[in-house]
């Protein structure tokens, strides 16, 4: 039975009094030791595991292509126990994901400890945010890198960045869809937010390059591109001068192979109407958007400097499903911010009973240091965040279940992701992976068995529950 080392307690105390539970997670982690075996000499085998968003995935992709690149052995979230190198791509973005990277790195620096692997490096946004105190804290990490040291990372290894791989892209994810990131770091003043203080300042891509590595991708077989960033609706702003979010997405549409283009992570305020238009004229761009709101009370916006109110959101959200109807809308909110009455939150419900999201995420509120609301008073308890949280979550699944039930009988293109308890799982264009409903196909007929991941399907929906969909196959 491995017995938690005592001297890693104080990295707990010491992570400015986030709550963390941990030794749970850590019992299981005997099993996984006795399986791995002493490494031997000779050619490095690099392990590279991904914690966060889909943001942090893409940069776990550049590495692997640099590794690739350079004739490393190197994979992504290996589950064989063969690798002497470990690469932690870390997130530091609230409490629960700055927990989640502690245990895995502290998984890893066991491993170590035991001689089963060689080398632990740790990156990402964690590293980013807490490296002087993490080096001393966690001396058996080999060595820890900021958000934009790749360079320096890749040293580790005696090899250089090779800038002609800029275009080239190992994905991560299932080969028909992919992600794109279209700038880094934020230039926004969210009170809340700690992610300027770990990715900086937005810069956005160069468009030629992006409109490179899309093509490639398309080439390789992706037919689903799904475009992160920050703040995707304020691409261009830094390098041409102006909001070119809508020139991007005209370009991609053009990309040969690019069957659906999806939008995330819009911001509300200033947003690009040019967009919508783009979005309705152009088949290949999901009439789908994920923007995140954060709240609706007018005080709160106002205290979490969000620049605008819920009259402005609510115009904003009916121009948007004027120009492009039957617009799948996700967004986020946080409950539990500093300042948050109960009557804000009886603001937050009547907005989510009324706007009739298709898909609502709900973060509490974690009182990050250096962020602008750190300086206030974490005044909301954290019971009450949660029960904010499930209260909304709750009142949604309500909504979901209408909205998905209204989908039944109807024909819908479904884009095939992959086999699971024999049944076909699938997503419509109003679906994003990982995040949004599936449409599960039940496994009866003959014309399943040959439908494979990464095709898309006609599919007829023949039942819905508040998180999924149902159906047959109707023709491929
Ligand atoms: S837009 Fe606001 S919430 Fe989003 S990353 Fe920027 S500062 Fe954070």
């Amino acid at each position: 039975m491995l017995i938690f080392p005592k001297q890693y307690l104080w990295i707990l105390i010491f992570m400015n009094g986030c709550r963390w539970q941990l030794a749970a997670d850590l019992v299981n982690f005997g099993g996984w030791l006795k399986n791995m075996n002493t490494k031997g000499q000779g050619k490095n085998n690099v392990n590279i595991v991904t914690l966060g968003c889909a943001k942090n995935i893409v940069d776990s992709e550049i590495l692997l292509t640099q590794l690739k690149g350079n004739n490393e052995d190197v994979r992504h979230e290996s589950q064989k126990d063969d690798a002497n190198i470990v690469v932690i791509n870390t997130c530091g973005f609230i409490d629960s994901a700055k927990q989640e990277s502690i245990d895995t790195i502290l998984r890893y620096v066991d491993a170590k400890q035991n001689g089963l692997i060689e080398k632990l490096y740790v990156t990402g946004c964690l590293s980013q945010r807490y490296k002087e105190d993490l080096r001393k804290e966690i001396p058996d990490v080999d060595a820890w890198f900021g958000t934009n040291e790749l360079p320096q990372l890749l040293n580790r290894f005696n090899v250089d960045y090779k800038h002609e791989l800029v275009g080239e892209w190992q994905i991560t994810t299932p080969r028909h869809y992919a992600y794109l990131k279209i700038s880094e770091g934020c230039d926004r003043p969210c009170a809340f937010c700690a992610i300027p203080l770990m990715r900086g300042r937005h810069v956005s891509k160069p468009m030629d390059a992006l409109i490179t590595v899309a093509s490639n991708l398309a080439r390789s077989g992706v037919k689903e591109l799904l475009l992160l960033a920050q703040d995707t609706t304020y691409y261009g702003i830094d390098l041409y001068g102006k909001r070119s979010l809508a020139e991007l997405l005209r370009k991609l549409s053009d990309v040969e192979g690019l069957e659906w283009i999806r939008l995330h992570y819009a911001f509300p305020t200033g947003f690009p109407l040019e967009v919508l238009d783009v979005i309705s004229e152009k088949d290949n761009i999901c009439i789908y958007l994920d923007i995140p709101l954060q709240h609706a009370s007018t005080r709160m916006l106002k205290i979490m400097r969000r620049g605008t109110t819920r009259k402005k959101t609510e115009t904003l959200l009916h121009t948007i499903r004027d120009r492009v109807p039957d617009i799948a809308l996700r967004t986020t909110l946080i409950t539990g911010h500093p300042g948050e009455t109960e009557e804000d939150f009886e603001q937050m419900m009547d907005f989510v009973l009324k706007s009739r999201f298709d898909r609502l995420g709900v973060f509490t509120y974690s009182h990050e240091e250096n962020t602008h609301a750190f300086s206030l008073e974490d005044n909301v308890s954290e019971d009450l965040k949660q029960k904010r949280a499930d209260d909304v979550m709750e009142l949604q699944q309500r909504i979901s279940f209408e909205i998905n039930t209204s989908k039944v009988g109807r024909v819908m293109k479904v884009l095939t992701d992959r086999v699971e308890a024999g049944n076909l799982n699938g997503r419509r264009e109003f679906d994003s992976p990982e995040v949004d409903n599936e449409v599960i196909i039940e496994n009866n007929q003959n014309l399943n068995n040959d439908a494979k991941p990464g095709e898309f399907i006609q599919v007829k929906i023949t039942d819905a529950n508040e998180f999924d969909l149902f159906g047959k196959i109707l023709s491929r």
